[in-house]
């Protein structure tokens, strides 16, 4: 792990991130971030860890030339960080592992989360089994009736589910029961958020397990092609796996990086979760950052094809990096993503999860336009078998 130098001592990038919590919260979230930095610092700590992500993971997750995906485009030739090739599927298992191990390491006994989709409740499920360590799902009723794998792979893996049945029984919900049983017993447990987002210093300590995926890449695009790519990019819904990736190259400045927000059915509708390109900053779960919200400051109903995109709120490094423009941020829609899809799995033999499809998109977009000396490293987050199903009926295959 290298450590960098942002966020500031009160967990702010810039004018974003912080913790904008009651008083009573803010001891815990200092207590979080006091043992994290006692224990991020340990040897022991750092070996348990690397040693879960070679051998349990499969850590170095390799590099991949897209020849055939190139030929097509014709122009940069694109290449593949193979994140999929992850034990449980996607780049989640990287710091749901080092949650559940500082969980550990500061003596909880419970990991609490909430879950959407389910696939950070696999994840975080996943890592808990592994380290020996209870874990504490909450999840909308409605929610689990969709996403029938997932539940079963977590109650499979040993977690306590627990159903949502207030409000919209899904994902606000969920969130806001997990932090009131949280709040029962903050001393013995630790509530573990799936993204680089909420009140510091979780951006930050997400931010750090993710950035193996950077360290690597850098290391073996190097080896590969005895130079560094001239584009990095990666898909944006909270903003882990793109901070991942991103945070290893920040410093060299050849190295364009490009973050690819959803456009859902279009940014002139509603349904879209692009909100780097259409929110404004506010505070929101904890944190401030770029947000869509409406006049009331209710965060809106947003909306994609990939379920782990549409999240109304993003991190606050991201923020930061777009003021500064040192990351530039595009969107894809559906339509561009759903095409990604379907030609990455025709023409390479991978499906892709529909999250890390927007960036292959993007991708593809910008190989056309690009001389064929140029190169284009893509994070391939997660892979697409959650996905098959529903673009096989979506698209009547
Ligand atoms: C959850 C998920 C994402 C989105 O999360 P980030 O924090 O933005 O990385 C992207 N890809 C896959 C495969 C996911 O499961």
């Amino acid at each position: 792990m290298q450590f960098l130098e942002m966020p500031d001592n009160n967990g702010y990038f810039g004018k974003y991130g912080g913790q904008i919590i009651p008083p009573e919260l803010k001891a815990i979230m200092d207590d979080i971030s006091e043992s994290y930095e006692k224990v991020r610092q340990t040897e022991a700590f750092q070996k348990e860890l690397q040693e879960l992500y070679t051998d349990y993971v499969g850590r170095p997750s390799p590099i991949y030339f897209a020849k055939r995906l190139t030929e097509k485009q014709g122009g940069a030739r694109i290449f593949l960080k193979r994140e999929d090739l992850n034990h449980t599927g996607a780049h989640k298992i990287n710091h749901c592992l080092g949650e559940a191990l500082l969980a550990k390491y500061m003596g909880k006994t419970r990991v609490l989360a909430e879950t959407g989709a389910g696939q950070h409740g696999v994840a975080l499920a996943t890592a808990c089994a592994l380290v020996g360590i209870e874990c504490e799902i909450h999840m909308g009723e409605i929610d689990i009736k969709k996403e029938h794998p997932n539940v079963t792979k977590m109650k499979i893996l040993g977690c306590k589910l627990v159903p949502v049945s207030r409000g919209t029984k899904t994902l606000k919900d969920a969130v806001d029961s997990a932090f009131e049983e949280y709040l029962n017993d903050p001393v013995n447990s630790l509530y573990a958020i799936g993204s680089v987002v909420g009140p510091h210093p979780f951006p930050m300590m997400v931010r750090d397990f993710q950035q193996v995926v950077g360290i690597e890449a850098r290391e073996q695009f190097q080896v590969k092609e005895g130079r560094l790519p001239d584009y990095v990019m990666a898909c944006v819904g909270g903003g882990s796996n793109a901070m991942g990736l991103f945070s290893a190259f920040l410093k060299d400045e050849d190295v364009k990086m490009i973050g690819v927000e959803p456009a859902g059915k279009g940014l002139d509708t509603p349904d879209h979760a692009a909100t780097l390109t259409l929110g404004r900053k506010g505070a929101i779960h904890g944190f401030e950052c770029y947000n869509l919200q409406d006049d009331n400051g209710e965060p809106l109903p947003v909306y994609s094809i990939a379920s782990g995109l549409d999240y109304p709120a993003v991190g606050p490094q991201h923020c930061y990096l777009k003021d500064i423009e040192r990351v530039q941020y595009e969107t894809i829609d559906d339509k561009d993503c759903l095409d990604a899809f379907m030609t990455l799995s025709r023409l390479e033999g991978i499906i892709p999860a529909l999250e890390s499809a927007h960036a292959v998109a993007y991708a593809m977009k910008l190989a056309k336009e690009l001389p064929e000396d140029k190169t284009i490293l893509v994070n391939l987050s997660g892979r697409g078998d959650k996905d098959a199903d529903f673009v096989a009926d979506y698209l009547s295959l």
